[in-house]
């Protein structure tokens, strides 16, 4: 069982921004910029491309709905969004507000408190339509 699908279940904490009955969008723990949120299918699938092409169009849907919310949150240039899963084999979407190319280059890391957290993805979800 992949730690995404602990969070799904609730058997790990996480800091939540948005959740349907497919997918759940929360703040990554270790992130490269304020607002860096993925977004997780419930169901467990290692690879983004072994989704069939309906999963993977709902999930661009949940997104886009994610990444709207992060604009009216965050201020920043654009979010950027990336697909990688080297470390987490379970399929996410990491939308990250950013100011330059050094945002989506996951080295520079930003350092929160828990209380950060929690007013930021308070924010974030309260802007989730
Ligand atoms: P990757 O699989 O390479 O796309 O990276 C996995 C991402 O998940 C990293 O950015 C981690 O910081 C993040 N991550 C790992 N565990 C957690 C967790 N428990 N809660 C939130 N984010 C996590």
């Amino acid at each position: 069982m992949s730690i995404f699908t602990k969070i799904v279940n609730g058997e790990l904490p996480s800091y939540k921004v948005a959740e349907n009955e497919d997918f759940i969008a929360f703040l990554d723990i270790n992130p490269n910029a304020k607002g860096h949120t993925l977004v997780v299918p419930k169901k467990e699938e290692n690879k983004i491309f072994d989704l069939s092409k309906e999963e993977y169009v709902a999930l661009m849907d949940f997104s886009y709905r994610v990444a709207k919310a992060l604009e009216k949150s965050i201020v920043c240039n654009r979010i950027g969004m990336s697909v990688i899963g080297l470390e987490v084999p379970h399929v996410h979407v990491h939308l990250i507000p950013i100011n330059g190319m050094a945002d989506m280059q996951f080295m520079k890391k930003e350092k929160l408190s828990n209380d950060e957290f929690v007013v930021l993805a308070k924010n974030i979800a309260g802007n989730f339509e």
